[in-house]
């Protein structure tokens, strides 16, 4: 009999277990561990700043997992030992035969933010924007990202993208202002499909301000490291992104912050049957820049992992290696979405396809949505 320990019950914990569960029997043990109690899915936060949904919409309790015959401790992780593979719990410990780290970035707010600002990346902050948005008459809005790296790299546009939407059908005449230290939108996917990201951002009349990093945030002022500065009427920002404290504090982090991983196809890590998935991990990629902090890569990447472990208890079934490959639909507003497609992986520069924008893809994102809260749960 084997257990296997999954830390985080975000996208790339509850896709191994799901995963896991269907590979093997039920005499193994399958443990997700999350201090939190239900999974929200990160994606429709967008969507509750824009007011199509709410935090109970887009969210479902990790204690159904043990429905499928997965085990859920809810208790904040307070120590890894990979060496021995054993995880603190809430004061207890649990040893595994396997660990699968999936804990994701830690956001933080390092600025004192008055209260015309939202954090965009949580629920309440999601929440805090569309109600600031249910009283706006006039002013500006500003869409800033802190610090890299960041996940989702389309989301600062998406969000004032579907801003500028919702104002333009309450009669409003938006006034909006992206500031970023990123040198184009998502840059890593190559400079055609940056320019365009941007051309459809600038297109809508929304200013952009690339390498705009800032250093303080005061009343209504944001001051950036170029000395210059812009005041806003409403904030929605982008938190700071860290590797969560309790494996920064274990020699699975590198000098990027973040955990390497010791073959980025098997997300291995430098002791044997721990391995490391999404956003935690930094994999640096040919041109340079990391893989981007995405879902799709979690997805996939638990895939792999959960198949791999499985065949090695099984001894059935061949490995699998995760090809880099990856998927965005960026929201545009007015209904609409593009879609991005390609691989990450590509030598010398990611290869990543930018379909044409339309009705369609925006129903797209809706359907995964509902599939990923449906089928994981
Ligand atoms: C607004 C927004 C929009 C996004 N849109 C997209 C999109 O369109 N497409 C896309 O691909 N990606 C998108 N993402 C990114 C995507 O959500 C993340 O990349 C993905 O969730 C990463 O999965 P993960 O498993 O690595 O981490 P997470 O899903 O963040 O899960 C980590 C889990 O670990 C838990 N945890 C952390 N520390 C501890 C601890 N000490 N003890 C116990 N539990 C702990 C957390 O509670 C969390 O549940 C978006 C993100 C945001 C915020």
């Amino acid at each position: 009999m084997k257990t296997i320990i999954i830390l985080g019950g975000g996208v790339g914990g509850v896709i191994t277990a799901n995963t896991l569960r269907k590979k093997i029997g039920k005499e193994h043990k399958i443990i997700v561990v999350d201090k939190e109690q239900k999974h929200t899915f990160a994606s429709s936060l967008l969507w509750i700043a824009n007011g199509t949904r709410n935090e109970k919409s887009i969210s479902k309790q990790l204690d159904n997992l043990k429905k499928k015959g997965i085990e859920f401790v809810h208790g904040n992780i307070e120590k890894v030992d990979p060496q021995n593979k054993q995880v603190t719990v809430n004061g207890s410990t649990l040893t595994g035969d396997y660990i699968v780290v999936a804990l994701g970035a830690e956001i933080s707010d390092s600025f004192d933010i008055n209260s015309k600002g939202y954090n965009l990346y949580t629920p309440e902050g999601a929440d805090g924007i569309y109600k600031a948005l249910s009283q706006f008459k006039e002013g500006k809005i500003v869409v800033m990202v802190t610090s890299l790296p960041f996940k989702c790299p389309a989301a600062p546009y998406e969000a004032a993208l579907l801003i500028n939407s919702l104002l333009h059908k309450k009669g409003i005449e938006p006034n909006i202002e992206i500031y970023s230290p990123e040198v184009g939108p998502m840059g890593v996917a190559g400079k055609r499909l940056s320019g365009m990201v941007r051309g459809l951002v600038e297109s809508k009349g929304i200013k952009y301000f690339p390498e705009y990093q800032v250093t303080q945030v005061s009343g209504n002022t944001i001051s950036f490291k170029n000395d210059v500065s812009a005041n806003f009427d409403l904030l929605a920002y982008i938190p700071k992104h860290q590797c969560p404290k309790v494996i920064k504090d274990t020699d699975l982090v590198d000098e990027s912050g973040w955990v390497k991983v010791t073959d980025s196809k098997t997300l291995t890590t430098k002791y044997p049957r721990v391995f490391a998935i999404g956003d935690i991990t930094n994999i640096p990629l040919v041109q340079g820049k990391p893989l981007p902090k995405a879902g799709v890569f979690a997805h996939y990447q638990a895939q792999t992992v959960a198949n791999n472990i499985a065949v090695e208890i099984t001894g059935k079934g061949s490995l699998k290696q995760f090809t880099g490959d990856g998927m965005c639909f960026i929201e545009l507003g007015d209904g609409k979405a593009g879609f991005a497609k390609g691989n990450f992986y590509a030598e010398p520069m990611p290869a990543i396809k930018m379909f044409m924008p339309g009705f369609h893809w925006h129903l797209g994102k809706i359907l995964f949505e509902k599939m990923f809260l449906s089928k994981w749960f």
